[in-house]
């Protein structure tokens, strides 16, 4: 039987409609709209680019879009110094430092600086220590948007096998704890693993984070076993993931494609981030 496609930019694009009609909603009841800081330094095309595709997001949700651009010999003290000044800005909800940083400067120092009820990426060591301990916080975006995935396909999490293929800290590891966070149980592989193949025909729900194209051949898949292929890789046939997607297919009970599979969530996990921090400041100042 074929299996299910997941179809990540019609449900990116259903959290982009949600996010945006909390945006008018509060509008209506006379709240602020939620502001999103950006931070590029220095002039990295690629960076550029992801900025601005977050900016024209953000826009056209309804948000409040701040960009700082900073020249590429910023010292760490000025990067540190805006940090700071949007840290206490109650018109700014979220604060998103592009990464790569030029080199010289410390990005993951400089991250570390954003204040945990700002950091949309959720991507400093408090909100993955947060994370980690199971306490609340903002979550990850590609993780967040991969449980979304899952959620939005009704795949069960709870009770499956989840086998996870990278243990980076962007998204292996906070899946991790997303998943054992759902009562899965979650093994983690990586370039070490011994017989790579076997764990992952063990699992339910297997996710790859790898950055290699088409690493996991049909026969380590599960059959029936839904497939998260979070890979993206540039090759000269185009993009492609770290699934051999048309092997895959054959065998999985569903399957995400690349590109319109992950690709989509984290740019909208990022707008449904920055609604939920302003949320919770809320909430904390009512309580
Ligand atoms: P990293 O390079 O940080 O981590 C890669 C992981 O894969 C490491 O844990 C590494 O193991 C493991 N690994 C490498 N080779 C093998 C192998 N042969 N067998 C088993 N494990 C292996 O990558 P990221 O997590 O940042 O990204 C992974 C992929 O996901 C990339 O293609 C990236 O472009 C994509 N990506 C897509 C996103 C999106 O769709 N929005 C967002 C983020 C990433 P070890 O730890 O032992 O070195």
């Amino acid at each position: 039987m074929a299996p299910i496609v997941i179809d990540g930019a019609s449900i990116a694009g259903a959290i982009r409609s949600e996010v945006a009609d909390a945006v008018a909603e509060r509008d209506r009841h006379g709240l602020a709209k939620p502001g999103l800081a950006t931070i590029l330094v220095g002039e990295d095309p690629a960076s550029a680019v992801y900025v601005a595709n977050k900016i024209k997001a953000c826009s056209q949700v309804g948000f409040e879009g701040f960009h700082h651009a900073l020249p590429a010999d910023s010292n760490f003290e000025a990067v540190e110094a805006l940090i700071e000044q949007l840290n206490s800005d109650p018109t700014v909800s979220g604060i998103l430092l592009q990464l790569p940083v030029p080199e010289g400067l410390d990005g993951a120092a400089l991250s570390a600086l954003i204040s945990p009820n700002k950091d949309v990426d959720g991507l400093t060591p408090a909100s993955a220590g947060a994370l980690a301990l199971g306490r609340p916080g903002l979550r990850p975006c590609t993780p967040a948007g991969i449980i979304e995935l899952l959620d939005r396909t009704a795949i069960q999490i709870s009770g499956s096998e989840a086998v996870i293929v990278g243990r980076s800290d962007l998204v292996g590891r906070p899946l991790a704890s997303l998943l054992l966070e759902r009562d899965a149980t979650v093994t983690i592989c990586h370039s070490r693993t011994i017989d790579l193949p076997e764990v992952c025909r063990r699992a339910d729900i297997l996710i790859v984070a790898v950055g290699r194209p088409e690493l996991v051949a049909a026969d380590w898949v599960k059959p029936g076993a839904t497939v998260i292929d979070v890979g993206i890789n540039r090759t000269d046939s185009g993009l492609i993931g770290d699934v051999d997607f048309a092997g895959a297919s054959k065998v999985a009970g569903a399957i995400t494609p690349v590109p319109g599979g992950v690709g989509p969530m984290t740019i909208a996990m990022l707008l449904r981030n920055t609604l939920l921090a302003v949320e919770s400041v809320e909430a904390r100042v009512s309580a």
